[in-house]
């Protein structure tokens, strides 16, 4: 069975790629292998590497402009999910009821393997990581994609995995209608991009629960019971998917917990119990006994043996700029997690490290609401030095909870002063809170640049 019939969408015809991207270039090479007519318009400037690709492939391509009369024409739009619904050309081709959907809700059209999808604010990345090494170090074909790695689309045309492990993000789920996860997680739901959702939570939560819609009572549905906006969402949102929740509040027959003696119990219905002390799990810290419970489940469903979970709990790596160690200078511990970009990452960083702390945040701020850290930061932030622009509600927020509260004009300025303000025993922690294009091209060049300026002292 598909994961989409193919009766909803338009099967051959003209078809209009929007954003030249990894996503939208691998759309675009898909629909070209299925025998559609392809167009590819970016507004801004292509990469090099993409525009090589399409040029190989024959595809027909425009850059720094959507050329709208040509647009419109087309029987199918797959969209890019950095691009917002609300711009004009989309409201032009919503008029004419021309569909406008994803890259994954386009080519999961054209596979018949098992889709794991993984949404939630915080922790997609590492738990689509591990749930993938894992399924992988258990004999399974498996590929990789979704807002990570190679485009899902490209590997749908090009490969021929049994199993896609894949991260899926909100804007993502908003382009996404006829789409079924044979499993979906939701890991969390914590305030983020709210800019994109009308500064409304009610929309954002909306859009994550859009991963169960059209599952049936074969699939699974895998989700964190301590969460409150996802447990509120419960009510409203229905499945009949077999539900496996995870939780380190509670034990629960079906799902996965933490017992007294601080291991982590996985049941699955006819499958066999596993369990595992945290002491033993290569991710630290609260939030990852979470993603690891996650994967756990995930992974368990799809029959792994009990050994070849536990070796790779025990052995993942985990990616870059995530509460990553990158030098002990004088006693003092940097930590890059420059992928903390909204206030809930920043709260689990706080809660994985003994006072005293000297954080480096600031940046983009999403509408953030500082209030849930005020605690953490007045029982262990030092001090905190600002980045970025909007620094005058980090000052706001936090002038009566720790002592001191710095701008800085560089990354290296940052580091600079946070060593300054450090003694042997305290931690410098970058976990900004906010996304970072006001002074850095991504959240990459953001943690390269402190590890770099680290580096330097
Ligand atoms: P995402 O892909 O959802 O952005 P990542 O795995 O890249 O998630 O982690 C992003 C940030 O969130 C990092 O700072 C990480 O330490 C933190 N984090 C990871 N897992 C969780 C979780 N389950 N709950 C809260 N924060 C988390």
């Amino acid at each position: 069975m598909t994961n989409i019939a193919h009766t909803y969408y338009p099967q051959t015809g003209f078809l209009v790629v929007l954003g030249a991207g990894e996503s939208g270039v691998g759309a675009a090479i898909l629909a070209k292998d299925r025998g559609f007519d392809v167009f590819v318009s970016d507004k801004g400037a292509i990469d090099t590497s993409y525009k090589e690709q399409l040029l190989a492939e024959g595809i027909a391509f425009e850059e720094l402009q959507h050329t709208e009369s040509k647009i419109q024409q087309a029987d199918l739009v797959v969209k890019s999910p950095g691009i917002p619904f609300n711009v004009p050309l989309l409201k032009l081709l919503k008029g004419k009821a021309i569909p406008v959907i994803s890259e994954i809700e386009f080519a999961a059209q054209y596979t018949d393997a098992k889709l794991i999808c993984i949404t939630g604010s915080n922790g997609k990345s590492t738990t689509t990581m591990l749930t993938y090494y894992m399924l992988k170090n258990g004999g399974l074909n498996v590929g990789l994609a979704g807002n990570i790695g190679k485009s899902f689309a490209l590997q749908v045309a090009r490969e021929t995995f049994d199993v896609y492990v894949l991260e899926i993000s909100s804007f993502m789920l908003d382009d996404m209608y006829h789409f079924r996860a044979d499993m979906a997680v939701i890991l969390n739901i914590t305030p983020d991009h709210l800019d994109r959702y009308d500064y409304k939570m009610e929309n954002y939560v909306a859009s994550k629960f859009r991963m169960i819609q059209n599952q049936t009572a074969a699939d699974y549905f895998i989700y964190c019971l301590d969460d409150e906006e996802l447990v509120k969402g419960l009510s409203e949102f229905k499945t009949p998917a077999k539900h496996l929740p995870f939780t380190q509040l509670e034990e629960v027959c079906e799902g996965a917990y933490l017992d007294k003696e601080n291991n982590v119990v996985i049941n699955v219905p006819n499958k066999e119990r596993f369990t595992m002390n945290i002491e033993e799990l290569s991710l630290h810290g609260k939030h990852n006994t979470y993603n690891n419970m996650a994967s756990g489940l995930i992974a368990k469903a799809q029959q792994l043996r009990n050994k070849t979970m536990q070796e790779s709990m025990g052995s993942y790596v985990n990616i870059e700029h995530r509460l990553e160690h990158v030098a002990c200078i004088g006693g003092v511990n940097y930590i890059n997690d420059s992928k903390a970009t909204n206030v809930n990452s920043l709260w689990y960083a706080l809660e994985s490290f003994s006072p005293d702390i000297i954080l480096i945040m600031g940046g983009v701020d999403k509408g953030n609401d500082y209030e849930m850290l005020r605690d953490l930061v007045k029982s262990k932030v030092k001090a905190i030095v600002c980045i970025g622009k909007d620094t005058v509600r980090i000052h706001e927020s936090f002038e009566d909870d720790t002592e001191v509260i710095v701008n800085s004009s560089s990354m290296e300025d940052a580091v600079e002063m946070a060593s300054h303000l450090s003694k042997k025993g305290d931690t410098v922690l970058l976990s900004p809170a906010c996304a970072s294009f006001d002074w850095f091209k991504n959240y990459e060049e953001r943690g390269d640049k402190f590890k770099n300026a680290v580096m330097n002292l």
